[in-house]
């Protein structure tokens, strides 16, 4: 294996990762993806596994970027039927909600529009005689309930779907191995790693930092280093509690500080979150905050009074958001892709982004490292792979 030239080496296992190494391997590439730990070990098994266009990216015009996500939702729904589902979202608007009903049902035409128009994502204003089917959501002060439509999945089994999808069309996975150095050569670069006590090498003619919460550490370990933004990670908690929501999904807003929050079914629990707070320690170790906890318990409670509010299980996961001074929570989704050179890129980290938007990322990504790779026949087209 030492010194074996490879087209694209990928650094991390996360959708990102898995989702370049599918990509690749599509175009005809030879692949190799590297994951210290297990696939989807990172942020891609702690989000809120929706696959969603973003209404609320739309509060801050991020047109494109809900646009692109809608697309993908369709792909994922008719590529990966057992692992992505449709699934209702409830918006309630209380006497006291800042988002007025006019706004949401502005916002809930534009996420239509946008949509394509499908019949299956209309949108409607729930009749009252329905809100007392509503999970136990609070009545108290309700105006009005809308219904939409987005998508859910399980982030993991995704991961995992898609990296299978990336080895059967030949790529080659190495886990658990550690990503140590990366040294530019005139090929591209040379890969130092690690499995077990090992330590190896391979040549890579292109290398992807798709390491996420990692990916500024990964960038310095590279001689010369590779070039990076300024953003910084920003970890996001769940929480589990007792009970299925039998009516799907609701966007609440939070009373103090108008952040949305989602509450949705899963495995038979509740899934409840997430919040958003800096953090500068290992990724790896990342863990929910006493405050974090108090927060998402006592909004819950106060949209479901009637329920049992018991944490059964707690996780936190990691955005990478760019920075800015403010609140996290309005900085955008969109990704980055950060190149070494503009004429002949031959290493792209990838910061930020969406689950959702993996594989129009993978492609993004694609157009831009070609120039640098010898010319291949795809074998497949990754918007009509079946994932599963
Ligand atoms: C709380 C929260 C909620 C979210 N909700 C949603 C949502 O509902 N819908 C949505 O579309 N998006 C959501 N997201 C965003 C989404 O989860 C992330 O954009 C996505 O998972 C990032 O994937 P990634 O591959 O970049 O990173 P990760 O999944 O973190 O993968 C990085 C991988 O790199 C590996 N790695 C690091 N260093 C090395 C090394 N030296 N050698 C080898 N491997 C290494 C790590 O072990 C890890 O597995 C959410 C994010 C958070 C935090």
């Amino acid at each position: 294996m030492k010194n074996k030239i490879i087209d694209i080496v990928v650094i991390g296992g996360g959708i990102q990762g898995a989702g370049v190494a599918q990509a690749a391997a599509a175009a005809g590439y030879q692949v190799t993806l590297l994951e210290q730990s297990s696939l989807a070990a990172g942020s891609s098994s702690k989000s809120s596994k929706l696959i969603h266009g973003g209404l609320r990216y739309l509060e801050n015009l991020d047109i494109k970027l809900v646009r692109e996500s809608l697309h993908e939702r369709e792909l994922l729904l008719k590529n990966a039927p057992e692992l992505v589902h449709r699934i209702p979202f409830h918006i309630p608007v209380y006497h006291r909600t800042s988002r007025k009903p006019w706004l949401i049902r502005t916002g809930l035409s534009l996420y239509t529009i946008l949509a394509g128009l499908s019949q299956s994502v209309r949108f409607r204003s729930l009749p009252e005689n329905e809100w007392a089917q509503l999970d136990g959501l609070k009545t108290d002060g309700l105006k009005k309930v809308f219904q939409y439509w987005d998508a859910q999945t399980d982030d993991r089994k995704l991961t995992e779907a898609v990296m299978h999808s990336a080895k059967e069309m030949g790529a080659e996975f190495l886990c658990p191995t550690t990503f140590m150095k990366g040294e530019k050569n005139e090929t591209g670069y040379k890969i130092h790693y690690k499995t077990g006590d090992k330590t190896n090498q391979l040549q890579a003619r292109v290398v992807i930092n798709a390491a996420g919460p990692w990916a500024l550490s990964v960038a310095k370990q590279f001689t010369p280093e590779l070039p990076v933004i300024a953003v910084e990670n920003i970890q996001g908690a769940h929480i589990e509690l007792p009970g299925l929501l039998e009516k799907g999904c609701y966007y609440l807003e939070v009373p103090e500080d108008k952040r949305a929050v989602f509450a949705m079914p899963w495995h038979d629990k509740t899934l409840f979150g997430t919040t958003e707070n800096q953090y500068t320690g290992d990724p790896a170790k990342v863990s929910p905050l006493q405050q974090e906890l108090d927060y998402l318990l006592q909004t819950y409670q106060f949209y479901f009074p009637e329920r049992r509010a018991e944490i059964l299980d707690a996780w936190a996961g990691i955005r990478v958001l760019p920075t800015a001074n403010g609140s996290s929570f309005k900085r955008s989704r969109e990704t980055h892709l950060v190149t070494d050179s503009e004429e002949r890129p031959t290493a792209v980290s990838i910061f930020g982004g969406k689950l959702t938007v993996y594989r129009a990322t993978a492609e993004q990504l694609m157009r831009v490292i070609q120039k640098s790779l010898p010319q291949k026949t795809a074998k497949a087209d990754t918007r009509n792979l079946k994932l599963s």
